[in-house]
């Protein structure tokens, strides 16, 4: 075979890989929550020109919800209005409906105005308060699925579900990682099915803030997370490779996201 037909089946491979994520479609019932966090007298973080975490996670959630109803995904939302509900009834709410998987969306605040980035969260009490992963400083463009958390258990599913949104957000914003992190929430802790709880970007950082009140943003921000989510649910090539190549960290086509997007990712 000449170069000239190798690289075209190369660059053929790369485009399959890199708009595999994007015509995601399922013929039967794969089951999605989504918790836009806060709600009612509860209206979470505020920023400094007024905006409110209660308002911009629910936004984000029903964009997430549109873009998944598209991929024929069953989509359950803990509230579709400004209502309050504790953390309890949501939990509650949530076994009740068996998910494959639950997403709680959130946006951060800090006394320091000049934390920025983006954060998730998944349940292991005895790693509470550490990060457990972060999209490897040395080349970005390659994102290596860490190998022990390729199991099915909650715990595993949880991490994939977080790993695939969060890289997938880290690439399509360009906003700082700043870690899958473990966590001993009331929510994770009480949801018994694999859940993720996303902390978008900080209200009380004036860019990120301004980010968030642009609704193109939000909905970029929207896709990035049902795609993470489609991706790890989907995450047939994930799997397959993770147990094809005992031993070795395996990179592949699930885990590779497009190198253009990421340059703006750090
Ligand atoms: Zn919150």
């Amino acid at each position: 075979m000449s170069g000239k037909i190798v690289r075209g089946i190369l660059a053929l491979l790369l485009a399959c890989i890199v708009f595999a994520g994007r015509g995601y479609a399922f013929d039967e019932g794969f089951t999605v929550v989504i918790d836009p966090g806060h709600g009612g007298k509860d209206s979470g973080a505020i920023s400094a020109s007024g905006l409110f975490e209660k308002h911009i996670v629910l936004d984000i959630a029903r964009r997430m919800q549109a873009i998944l109803r598209e991929w024929n995904v069953n989509v359950i939302m803990t509230r579709t209005s400004d209502d309050f509900l504790s953390l309890s009834t949501r939990a509650h709410f949530i076994n009740s409906q068996k998910p494959d998987v639950c997403v709680s969306i959130h946006a951060n605040s800090s006394n320091i105005a000049s934390v920025h980035g983006f954060e998730s969260y998944i349940y292991d009490k005895r790693k509470r308060g550490t990060i457990l992963h972060r999209i490897p400083e040395v080349n970005p463009s390659i994102f290596v699925f860490p190998m022990k958390y390729s199991t099915s258990g909650k715990h595993s599913k949880s991490f994939q579900a977080a790993y695939y949104m969060h890289t997938a957000l880290a690439a399509a914003t360009g906003s700082s990682d700043r870690g899958i992190r473990a966590a001993h929430f009331h929510l994770l802790r009480a949801v018994e099915v694999p859940c993720v709880l996303m902390e978008i970007g900080f209200m009380s950082n004036r860019f990120e803030a301004k980010r968030l009140e642009d609704s193109n943003y939000r909905q970029v921000m929207a896709q990035a997370l049902a795609e993470g989510i489609m991706r790890a649910m989907n995450g047939v090539e994930a799997d397959t490779l993770i147990s094809r190549s005992k031993g070795s960290e395996p990179v592949g086509s699930s885990l590779l996201l497009p190198a253009a997007a990421i340059k703006g990712a750090r």
